[in-house]
């Protein structure tokens, strides 16, 4: 009796190797734009207190209410989470390690988050999100200057299908009239509220604007807006955002119904969303966080950031963008035959990976036919072969299985200048 078969987590995914050249190829542009904008990278846990993201990201929000992956530590019953996004842990970290000591900090991270959500094409439970945070900015340059560069890395990796929606949330002090604003809105029309809404209407009212229900919709769109009530340094803030984006050539639409789904925020809050995915149309949203190093316990320090979902960007690119895999396929697949000629193999393949050649060399006791095989099947762009005969005469025979050409004589100096001036 076999044993039964396990399986991975539902809302988890593998990233098998068919896919992962593209992954590599996507962190790898990641880390070249990140570093031409003098971010550095901060690399956090990916278990903290619970009551980090508690504190960070509001009691009355979707991540706190219903998506966390938290559980009691049975060894000293501490309560921890799985971190649901990357903000929260990159200022805990920043503050325990007085960062901001030195200055303003310029910092960014790519990692695994983790959220119970209904799985579905664009949504997991475990995904990836890269994510930047200029920390002790007080903008609005710096806001402009990470749209900027979200931009610049759209364009990079061709993708033009990119829509950027912005708003301003005001300060915490506007958006607490505002709220008393939005109640006796939506209380006037309390019957047309789903449950969720109704939930939050003395809670968190502002979050009902982000509900994703189409019946609220036109409730929604009725609703008082928040930036005609904006407070004066929001509002000039928001004003000179407007310029700068606008001076960069950078278009946009205002959506005043973009409140994000984290208390954190205050004044500018973005998002660029995409037609092209669906439902799951939001590849990268941020804004400003004035109060959170504050509110977690650090020196009151004006901050800004956004993060992007790797899989729906990942998505977006097979969709339309430009990026490819890194290479992994052999440049070189080795066929050896007869005494002598496996460790003459080893000896060749060692010295082509002194120039950065990827070569795989034959394992097991197969016949010619049956290593040719292997090596079509393997992807190489060629097979060279050792035999006896090529052994003694220190030429190799070099094949091309993919496309044209003719075989050619080789030794093994005028093979690596072979493969050098590919
Ligand atoms: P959504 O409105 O789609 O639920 P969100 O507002 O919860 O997104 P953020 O917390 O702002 O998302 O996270 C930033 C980005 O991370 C999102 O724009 C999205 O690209 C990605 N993301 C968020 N949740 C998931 C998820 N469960 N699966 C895959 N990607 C996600
Ligand atoms: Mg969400």
């Amino acid at each position: 009796m076999g044993q039964q078969k396990l399986q991975g987590i539902r809302g988890m995914n593998d990233i098998l190797p068919q896919n992962s050249g593209l992954w590599a190829a996507l962190e790898k542009e990641l880390r070249q734009w990140l570093v031409e904008y003098g971010y550095l990278e901060i690399r956090t846990p990916i278990v903290e207190d619970t009551a980090l993201f508690v504190r960070s990201i509001g009691e009355v929000t979707d991540i706190v209410e219903k998506e966390m992956y938290s559980f009691e530590d049975r060894l000293n019953h501490d309560s921890l989470t799985l971190r649901p996004e990357g903000t929260a842990s990159c200022v805990r970290s920043v503050i325990e390690h007085n960062l901001l000591y030195n200055g303003a900090q310029k910092l960014w991270y790519l990692g695994p988050m983790f959220r119970h959500e209904r799985p579905q094409k664009g949504r997991y439970r475990q995904f990836h999100q890269c994510g930047v945070e200029a920390l002790g900015f007080t903008g609005p340059d710096t806001d402009a200057e990470l749209i900027i560069m979200t931009h610049r890395l759209w364009q990079r990796l061709g993708l033009t299908h990119v829509n950027l929606e912005i708003n301003s949330i005001g300060s915490l002090e506007t958006r607490h009239a505002y709220r008393a604003q939005l109640i006796d809105y939506f209380s006037q029309h309390h019957e047309v509220l789903d449950e969720d809404s109704k939930r939050r209407l003395h809670t968190n009212p502002l979050r009902i604007l982000d509900s994703k229900n189409p019946d609220l919709l036109e409730l929604i769109q009725e609703a008082p807006k928040l930036l005609d009530v904006l407070d004066e340094y929001s509002r000039n803030h928001f004003t000179r955002l407007r310029e700068l984006l606008d001076s960069a050539g950078i278009s946009y639409i205002i959506n005043p119904r973009l409140v994000r789904g984290l208390d954190y925020y205050n004044a500018t809050v973005f998002e660029w969303t995409t037609t092209l995915l669906g439902a799951q149309s939001t590849i990268c949203g941020g804004g400003r966080y004035d109060r959170l190093v504050e509110q977690l316990g650090g020196k009151p320090t004006p901050a800004c950031g956004f993060a992007m979902g790797i899989e729906r960007l990942l998505v977006l690119i097979e969709e339309e963008g430009n990026l490819v895999s890194i290479p992994t396929e052999p440049q070189v697949y080795i066929i050896h035959q007869g005494t002598g000629t496996l460790e003459a193999a080893f000896k060749i393949a060692e010295t082509l990976r002194d120039y950065q050649i990827r070569v795989l060399v034959y394992s097991g006791e197969g016949g010619f036919k049956n290593q040719m095989k292997r090596a079509d099947q393997s992807q190489a762009h060629f097979a060279l072969i050792i035999g006896e005969n090529e052994l003694s005469s220190g030429q190799f025979a070099l094949k091309p299985l993919r496309g044209q050409g003719a075989q050619q004589l080789l030794s093994q100096s005028q093979l690596i200048d072979f493969f050098n001036e590919k």
